[in-house]
């Protein structure tokens, strides 16, 4: 049995027509409880004082407290709400939990996370508090994972996470990204794989198996997965063309890879904004069943 953390116990109040899929993710745990592989908790929410061990803590308080600016708010995208507030730190607190589970049973996932585009004292792209800095950091003073890779196969530059951990040499920071897409002015990951616009299946395989080889030469002892699915053909931000059996041919990639390191990984989300976004959530779905086909 695999554990999944899920957080649409917390509604994400946002005006109606605001672009934000915020549907796909019960439509995900809707999807996924129907294999019996999996076993769902909600997701706890995270301390503010454990998120402020790799943010800045007045950017921390202000978001909690709604006394954020204006202008930061609309970098984030979202209006501010205590529903917001808590939907966040349950998003930081599934990346944990499934943290936890994957130190106990080598595989924790949560159907949430993947906050990339979050940087110490500012967030930015629908991206509050960086999930996956935040787990790192915690799992490294627990002192299970000292050398972590985090693979962010996002169609977006995981630009946060890069400038957050830039210069910790026990973190492997990777992210094959389209080049011209959000954010426009990229941050330096350890490795970076910038995809020209209709970048296909070929091509996107033959990166992200470069990025799996160079990831193994690391020797990494944990592994965070961004699972973005925004680099579908179908989705309406991502300008690549990968089919859902390329990304289906990823994931396995990314968890043959794991099996063969031997260490636990954590999977996160990541954008998808197909149109349907029932596209965006079957790819999602497959990520979660191909890692169920091959670590469960
Ligand atoms: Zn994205």
């Amino acid at each position: 049995m695999l554990d999944l953390f899920y957080t649409d116990h917390y509604a994400l109040p946002l005006p109606v027509g605001h672009r934000f899929p915020k549907d796909k993710y019960r439509l995900l745990r809707e999807e996924l409880e129907r294999d019996s592989r999996f076993r769902f908790h909600p997701a706890p929410m995270a301390s503010p004082d454990v998120i402020a061990g790799v943010h800045d803590g007045a950017y921390v308080r202000a978001f909690c407290e709604g006394t954020l600016g204006a202008a930061s708010m609309r970098k984030i995208g979202f209006p501010w709400s205590k529903g917001l507030v808590d939907r966040t730190l349950a998003s930081v607190g599934g990346t944990l939990a499934a943290a936890d589970a994957a130190r106990g049973a080598g595989f924790g996932g949560t159907l949430a996370g993947g906050t990339h585009h979050a940087f110490r004292g500012e967030g930015s792209g629908y991206c509050v508090f960086n999930d996956i800095a935040v787990a790192v950091h915690v799992a490294r003073g627990q002192g299970w994972a000292r050398r972590v890779a985090i693979v962010d196969l996002d169609v977006h530059q995981g630009d946060g996470t890069a400038a957050m951990l830039a210069g910790d040499a026990n973190v492997l920071t990777v992210s094959v990204h389209g080049k011209n897409n959000f954010p426009f002015r990229k941050e330096r990951s350890v490795v970076d794989v910038e995809l020209g616009d209709g970048a296909g299946d070929d091509e996107y395989l033959a990166h992200v198996e470069a990025v799996l080889r160079r990831g193994s030469q690391f020797r990494p002892d944990a592994v965070f997965y961004q699972s973005g699915v925004d680099a579908l053909a179908s989705d309406k931000l991502g300008k690549l063309s990968v089919t859902p059996a390329g990304m289906a041919a990823r994931d396995r990639m990314v968890f043959e890879w794991v099996k063969r390191l031997g260490v636990p990984v954590v999977v996160t989300m990541g954008g998808g904004y197909s149109d349907p976004i029932a596209l965006t959530v079957a790819s999602h779905a497959a990520t979660y069943r191909t890692a169920a086909d091959l670590l469960a």
